[in-house]
């Protein structure tokens, strides 16, 4: 495996918005991690990246292991090597990657600079490859515009030519596609697709898009309030939902044979991490809680399968 995320908890003082989180990714597959807002997907990656410092937060519990190294103990020097170098964040906002005031060529030559040690000629020559690659119209053009003159979909294809720049074995994608237009972001999401396929990257794919999830991932890891509920390849969650969240997340997805309106939603919101009720944190939302699912919360049991689910119905049956 490339990347294990194992029963992590991340703490902010005395409240814990993730808990007990187990995914995995390898080289080559794509990992949907899916939920609604406040599921803990954005926390559960920049513990991934290791900047939970800069939010307040600490890991409370758990390992994250990459290619074999102990990321929770890693000192903050040799994680800006792994940030950028063999680990690489895609977000939601290009502008936050983005310099605005720098021509944005220049801004992919610097993480090839910086975490390949490439001289100005070469980091160049990378970067209009780069761009190339991800079917970026006229490079040489391109890379002289500043962020402001490029399209968001430009802009996005920009920030993912910074992530690659470091030549990265690792690209977490944090609802990379969320700020674009619908048809822009299936380019976008085709793109990393292809990058997957070509390169033998491993991709966590951060989206609260079920459709997205069922076109692109081999695995998925759906959250709720915090917690993994269902772990399982992509087949076995569209095809076998376990989880009652799961099943309702798929029966959300909007079908162009309805009309209009009757799209179904969860009834319900996601408690806040200060609210959450005892027992599962879905109990409140769920139409098959019983007594015990409102005092004991469901673990995530993973078959030899490596799928698993944290239901204590689904457990039963
Ligand atoms: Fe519903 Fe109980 Fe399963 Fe939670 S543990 S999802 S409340 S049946
Ligand atoms: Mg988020």
């Amino acid at each position: 495996m490339l990347l294990t995320v194992d029963a992590l908890q991340i703490s902010f003082g005395s409240l814990s918005p993730v808990d007990d989180v187990t995914l995995s990714v390898d080289r080559g597959q794509i990992l949907g991690v899916v939920g609604e807002s406040g599921s803990g997907k954005s926390l559960t990656a920049t513990a991934i990246m290791g900047l939970l410092p800069r939010v307040g937060g600490q890991i409370a519990a758990g390992r994250i292991r990459f290619d074999g190294a102990d990321l929770v103990h890693t000192r903050e020097r040799e994680l800006r090597r792994l940030r950028g170098g063999r680990i690489a964040l895609i977000t939601q906002n290009p502008m936050t990657s983005l310099d605005a005031m720098m021509r944005v060529g220049p801004q992919i030559d610097q993480a090839a600079r910086l975490h390949l040690g490439l001289g100005r000629r070469a980091a160049r020559a990378r970067s209009l490859e780069l761009m190339a690659d991800l079917r970026i119209p006229d490079p040489a053009s391109v890379y002289t515009l500043y962020p402001h003159q490029l399209s968001g979909g430009m802009k996005q294809r920009i920030v993912i030519a910074m992530a690659l720049a470091g030549d990265p074995e690792l690209l977490v994608a944090d609802e990379p596609t969320t700020a674009l237009d619908v048809t822009v972001q299936a380019q976008i999401v085709q793109i990393l697709v292809d990058l997957v396929r070509q390169r033998g990257l491993g991709l966590i794919l951060i989206t609260h898009d079920m459709s997205v999830v069922a076109q692109t991932c081999d695995r998925v890891a759906v959250m709720y309030c915090g917690r993994v509920v269902e772990l399982a390849d992509v087949n076995a969650i569209f095809e076998h939902p376990r989880h009652p969240y799961t099943q309702a997340l798929i029966r959300c997805i909007p079908r162009h044979d309805m009309v209009r309106g009757t799209m179904t939603a969860i009834p319900g919101m996601v408690p806040g991490a200060m609210a959450l009720p005892p027992g599962c944190r879905f109990n409140p939302r769920c139409a098959l809680a019983s007594e015990r699912c409102r005092v004991e919360i469901p673990g995530l049991a993973i078959g030899a399968s490596g799928n698993g689910v944290a239901c204590h119905l689904a457990e039963a049956a």
